[in-house]
């Protein structure tokens, strides 16, 4: 079994779920089970109908669900017209959700406020109507889909807006639900993003959730790979839009791809691919407009070098925060001391050096910088440096030799840096530089690593 998951760009418009049809079609003998996002765009306008119902703005909730409305009936009316009677039977269901929409944001406008428990039904409405969609349009196209419902599949804790999986109760209701119709040769077709509750409330996993279902369900059926389709040829040694010469990473190791997430390659979330990861699941990201492509394979063996560069990400919006003080010198608690006021004021720390009497971290620029400045004062002298990002070079055993750190100190020549760090898992390798100088200073990083071949011994 496998899982198939298609993001919404893959399913925007008819020619593209005809697209991901043909696709799974050719992967039909690996027994699939088809998981979907909202056609591109549409939880944004259902976030948006939530919000201009929380402003009794009717006029343009009517708008936004009208086009909502009618892009589905568009799709519908290219793939699946020729049969009316299906074509009559799906505007009959995208009918009673969108009249079931309305009631709810009707609700919302009369209370002038929206419950999350309310958003999520209204945002789940997305996936509910692409996965429906889908399966008809599989039918039309004489392959087997049979429509699911997530919330028959997913089960979740009750924080609405960001549930999480209850993996145990999220088992035995996949197994039970998918397995007969995989056994019966049909293809399960589902909304990802979607759960419920134990007591059966619509809850959604966050935004970009469906890769996480995809997961989810993976996980839950033992699947033996989980394809996640989306618009890009798979993870990349950089970001293209930075680096036009930027090339595809065939294979990845599970932590590898968790540290560049986390600095800001966006293609997967290391938290909705965390139930593959606890089932050493290989996880595939394919482009569904260059279905020629291999792709990026994520396992937990990874590439089969067991160092070097892998790729590099960038995140902007950094500040550096130096703190110093004699009385570091030598003393003990002095750490802790300083960590305190970041976990008071619930700041995450990302890198972090230190010498014998200074400390340097960085953290989002986002935070109250005053406040933090204010509460760290009694205990050191605080410089904060704003503007500035980090630049990471992920990969493994980055310190097994000298020649990585070697060839990115050296494409660095004439950049200032603000920090370095090299952590002992030699799984990053991370400079901070001024926002200014960021994309000169990827472009020589890149250069030195990816295009010029790096030889490790
Ligand atoms: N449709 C949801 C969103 O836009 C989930 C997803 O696409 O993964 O956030
Ligand atoms: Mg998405």
């Amino acid at each position: 079994m496998i899982i198939i998951k298609f993001g919404g760009t893959s399913v925007g418009d008819a020619d593209r779920v005809a697209n991901a049809i043909d696709i799974v079609a050719e992967r039909q003998g690996r027994q699939p089970i088809v998981v979907v996002s909202a056609l591109a765009g549409v939880t944004n306008d259902l976030v948006a109908a939530s919000e201009a119902a929380r402003e009794s703005d009717i006029e343009r909730v009517n708008s936004i669900i009208a086009k909502v409305r009618q892009r589905h009936e568009d799709v519908a009316m290219r793939l699946v017209q020729q049969k009316y009677d299906f074509f009559e039977s799906f505007i009959k269901q995208l009918d009673r959700q969108i009249e079931q929409i309305h009631t709810i944001l009707k609700g919302i406008a009369l209370l002038g406020e929206i419950t999350p428990r309310a958003k999520d039904k209204v945002s789940a409405i997305g996936e509910k109507l692409s996965s429906v969609l889908f399966a008809y349009s599989m039918m039309m196209r004489a392959v087997p889909g049979e429509h699911v419902d997530s919330e028959e599949v997913v089960i979740t804790d009750d924080r609405f807006g960001e549930a999480s999986p209850l993996m145990e109760e999220t088992r035995t209701a996949a197994q039970r639900v998918l397995l007969p119709l995989i056994e019966r040769k049909l293809i399960p077709v589902m909304g990802g993003f979607i759960g419920r509750t134990r007591d059966g409330a619509t809850t959604t996993l966050g935004r970009g959730g469906s890769d996480y279902s995809a997961a989810i369900v993976g996980a839950a059926i033992g699947a033996e790979e989980i394809q996640i389709w989306t618009d890009v040829d798979g993870m990349m040694t950089c970001d293209p839009r930075l680096i036009p010469g930027a090339r595809v990473i065939d294979r990845i190791s599970y932590v590898e791809a968790a540290e560049l997430a986390w600095f800001g390659a966006k293609v997967l979330h290391p938290k909705t691919i965390a139930p593959a990861v606890a089932q050493k699941i290989p996880v595939r990201v394919l482009n569904t407009h260059n279905v020629a492509s291999p792709g990026t394979l994520v396992t937990e063996q990874g590439d089969d070098r067991d160092h070097g560069p892998r790729a590099i990400a960038l995140k902007r919006n950094i500040s550096v925060v130096q703190m110093t003080s004699s009385q570091m010198l030598g003393a003990h608690g002095f750490l802790a001391r300083l960590f305190a006021v970041f976990e008071e004021l619930e700041i995450s720390v990302d890198l972090i050096t230190t010498s014998e009497v200074s400390v340097s971290v960085t953290i989002d620029e986002k935070h109250d910088m005053d406040e933090l400045v204010e509460e760290l004062r009694p205990i050191a002298e605080v410089e904060v440096l704003d503007g500035q990002c980090i630049i990471a070079v992920v990969g493994r055993h980055l310190m097994k030799d000298a020649e990585v750190g070697a060839r990115v100190f050296h494409a660095m020549r004439g950049i200032e840096m603000s920090m370095f760090s090299l952590g002992t898992s030699g799984l990053n390798l991370s400079i901070v530089v001024d926002d200014a100088d960021a994309d000169r200073a990827v472009r020589a990083v890149h250069q030195a690593l990816f295009e010029v071949p790096v030889e490790v011994a």
